[in-house]
Parts: structure tokens; C-alpha cells; sequence
């Protein structure tokens, strides 16, 4: 029964002493040569999208890397390398994505003998526009978190804030994917019947417009329908994570989602970051699931397994920036509003996984599975406003004297996250950012 947790070992590529030949990746805190996430990136409009690994402040070409002939121990592989996306790559199993993974890693290396071919396949970053990882299969948002539950709840229905359902299964609804973009598209302002339980109802501009900040994760391979994933194999399904805003107008939720749960509020954009952090660069940052309480009820064992106790939690700090038009016009630099952990959430990326094909539901390679806002035990460390302001009272103050309930349109929210622990080298998952947008004409 008990199975090595492979995606936790460490191997040769978490090694905190290499360094690269890329120079900045030297200094740089998201994109060391131990991190290597995989994104999808075009030169300019009308040019083919490729896929691209990070690498300091550089995109290292794989189609590129390919024609020199340094991946030709790789060739069965070809047709995922050179496709204009990743999901052909998710298609395939963990162990390609590593196999990938380490001769990159061998080749970005300052030991690589013949730097000059790796060299002449890297672009600045800032010069390419970076594109969704792959066309998004089916989206689903969990609800994971114990803080944002008891917060929210503790708005919704005071001195009853969790649902009895909460400990004992990962809560979720099935979102829309044809909305999930990229970071930096603008979140154009969405309308909708934001409730009228007497007068006649009508549609208007939301006036609650909220940030969620969220994990993500890209599903690896997939599972056949009517055969679930156990504990013991869940993590071959995780390609690997990324940041996620899921963008909520709270007043449109309020009316709407009763009794049928998120709809309109939710699917008007969701933003996601570029590179894709695989499950392996992570092994250094993985530790034990948040606690139970002591009297919390016992956990199905569907949902349990030794290695879980052990490494089923990954260690990811985050932080929420605004900025407003006005600070923008006196070059002030956005402001941290939130700052908050991955460490806490009640329910683990693969126990999300796990119950979602619980009853037989198949998943399918490139399928976004995001966790919910992440919010943790103190209030200032919540993932939306509509915690952080205690139902959008205009509560966060900002340099230019400007207070804040929910967002107004010209504000820019960018998520930032990184995974340190002693000994390691730090790697984070870069940002996911976009700025909220009158609608035209109004
Ligand atoms: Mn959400």
C-alpha cells in the first residue's frame, strides 16, 4: 500500500549551489535554474505560439533548443515540445515533464561546456507576450480555506459561519472556462442584476467588483470516466500550479447564487500567471497538511494516506498589490494590501483531486483545478476585499489617501507568490495582474 512520494524527492535539479549560465537567473528570485516552469509565448502578433521555460529574466525557446539538436535524446517527445501549446505535453505523463525538466536543467547549467547554443535560444522576457498555457479544459473552483469559510460565513449567517459539509469534503462548483485569460487582460467592469427583491429588476454595472487570490493547477494525463483517482496515485495528475484571480462581483453573487451557487458573478474573466510551476520544482517547499482541530470529524480514508501526512501541503507565500490611476499619477509604486500562505488550507491540492473524481468524474490533461481564495487565521491576511474590508466597507487605505471597499475602475491588483524554506533556493511563480475597465459607453 505505501508508495515512495516520488513527486517529493529531491534529485540533482533542486540542487541549491547550481547555478546558471543565464546570468540573471543568478539573482533572480522567481526564475532560478531550480525552477524551470514551463509557458507558452509568441514574439508579436500573427507570430506562432511556442512553448518556453523561464529562465531569470529570459524565455529559453524549445523549438529553438530543439533545431540546434541539444533535446535529440528527447525525440519521442517531439511532437509535445514543438506543439503550439502545452497540452500535448499534458497529455503525457510526469515522468516526460522531468525528463524535460532535467536535460534543461543540464543544459542552462554554468557547467554546460557549449553555452553559446543555449544562449542564442533565449529571448528577453519583455520582449514576447506570453499566452495561456494551453486551451482551458474544464474549470473548477474549490472552497478550501477554513478562514475565508468562517469570514464570508460569519457575514452571510452570523455565529453559524461554516456549512456542515465543510470538514468533510473539499466544497466546489464547476466554473466556466472559456473566460480564464491571461495575466494582464483588462477586467472589463461586468453588469448584471445586482437584486431587487421588491422593485422590478434591471441590469447594472457592479458595484462590488472583488479580487480572489487562488492557486491553480494544471492536470497532468487524466483519468479514464468511472475510475477515480486514489491518494496513493494522485499526484501523477498534478502537471503543476499557477496563480489565479478569480475576479467576483459580489452584489451580482448575492442575488444570483441562491439556491443553485456561483454563475454570473464568477464567469465574466478569470486571470491566470503564465508559467506553469511543475509539481517537481516544488518538492523542496512540500510539508504537512494544516492541522485538523481536535474535534473536527474524523477524515474519510478516501481522503487520507501516509505520504499525504507527511508532504500533502506545499509551502507558497503570497501577496496582493493595488494600485490605483491616481497613485499611477504620481508614480507611486503598488501597495501590498494582503500578504498570505498556502501552509493553512484545510483541504490539500490532492484531496481536491481526489474527490473531484470521487464519483467516477474524469478529468482531462489541461483541465485548471484553482483552490479557492486563500486566506489565513488573521483578518489582514485575507485573499479578497470582501474579507479584508468586512463587506466592502471603504477600509483599506492607501498612500494617496484614497480608502477602498471593493475595486474601482482603473484599479490594477497584481498576485505575486514565492516558495522559500532553509537551505533551498527560493523559486516563485511569478504574477498574474490585470486592471479593472469601465465597460465602453458607460
Ligand atoms: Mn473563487
Amino acid at each position: 500500500m505505501d508508495r515512495t512520494n516520488r513527486a517529493a524527492v529531491l534529485n540533482e535539479t533542486h540542487d541549491p549551489t547550481a547555478r546558471s549560465l543565464v546570468q540573471s537567473a543568478n539573482d533572480d528570485a522567481a526564475f532560478p535554474i531550480q525552477n524551470l516552469p514551463f509557458g507558452v509565448f509568441r514574439e508579436n502578433l500573427g507570430a506562432r505560439s511556442r512553448i518556453g521555460i523561464a529562465i531569470g529574466n529570459c524565455v529559453l525557446d524549445l523549438s529553438a533548443i530543439w533545431r540546434k539538436g541539444l533535446l535529440s535524446d528527447l525525440a519521442d517527445l517531439v511532437p509535445a515540445i514543438l506543439a503550439p501549446n502545452l497540452h500535448k505535453l499534458m497529455e503525457r505523463g510526469q515522468q516526460d515533464t522531468s525528463r524535460i525538466r532535467h536535460r534543461l536543467f543540464k543544459l542552462l547549467r554554468d557547467t554546460n561546456p557549449a553555452p553559446r547554443l543555449v544562449l542564442d535560444c533565449l529571448l528577453p522576457v519583455n520582449e514576447v507576450e506570453m499566452l495561456l498555457p494551453c486551451p482551458i479544459g474544464n474549470f473548477t473552483d474549490f472552497f478550501t480555506s477554513i478562514h475565508h469559510a468562517r469570514r464570508t460565513g460569519e457575514l452571510a449567517r452570523p455565529g453559524n459561519p461554516l456549512f456542515p459539509n465543510f470538514k468533510s469534503l473539499p466544497v466546489a462548483y464547476h466554473g466556466r472556462a472559456s473566460s480564464v485569460v491571461v495575466s494582464g487582460t483588462p477586467c472589463i467592469r461586468p453588469r448584471g442584476q445586482l437584486g431587487a427583491p421588491e422593485g422590478q429588476s434591471r441590469y447594472q454595472p457592479s458595484r462590488r467588483v472583488d479580487f480572489e487570490l487562488e492557486l491553480g493547477c494544471f492536470i497532468h494525463s487524466g483519468n479514464r470516466l468511472g475510475s477515480p483517482i486514489s491518494m496513493d496515485a494522485v499526484e501523477e495528475f498534478v502537471f503543476g500550479v499557477c496563480l489565479v484571480n478569480d475576479w467576483s462581483a459580489r452584489d451580482i453573487q448575492r442575488w444570483e447564487s441562491q439556491p443553485l451557487g456561483p454563475f454570473l458573478a464568477k464567469s465574466f474573466m478569470t486571470s491566470i500567471s503564465p508559467w506553469v510551476v511543475t509539481l517537481e520544482a516544488l518538492a523542496p517547499f512540500r510539508i504537512p497538511p494544516a492541522q485538523r482541530e481536535p474535534d473536527d470529524p474524523p477524515l474519510a480514508k478516501e481522503l487520507c494516506a501516509d505520504w499525504h501526512n507527511a508532504t500533502g501541503g506545499i509551502d507558497i507565500s503570497f501577496e496582493v498589490l493595488l494600485s490605483t490611476r491616481e497613485m499611477r499619477s504620481r508614480a507611486m509604486e503598488a501597495r501590498p494590501i494582503t500578504r498570505t500562505a498556502f501552509r493553512e488550507q484545510y483541504w490539500s491540492l490532492f484531496q481536491m483531486i481526489v474527490h473531484h473524481t470521487s464519483n467516477g468524474c474524469n478529468l482531462q490533461a489541461g483541465d485548471l483545478i484553482a483552490s479557492g481564495t486563500i486566506s489565513g487565521a488573521d483578518p489582514r491576511e485575507s485573499g479578497c476585499l470582501l474579507e479584508l474590508t468586512q463587506g466592502g466597507q471603504p477600509s483599506v487605505e492607501l498612500p494617496t489617501g484614497e480608502k477602498r471597499g471593493y475595486l474601482e475602475d482603473g484599479d490594477c491588483v497584481t498576485f505575486e507568490a514565492i516558495c522559500q524554506r532553509d537551505g533551498f533556493r527560493s523559486i516563485g511563480l511569478g504574477s498574474v495582474t490585470g486592471r479593472v475597465a469601465p465597460r465602453s459607453g458607460e
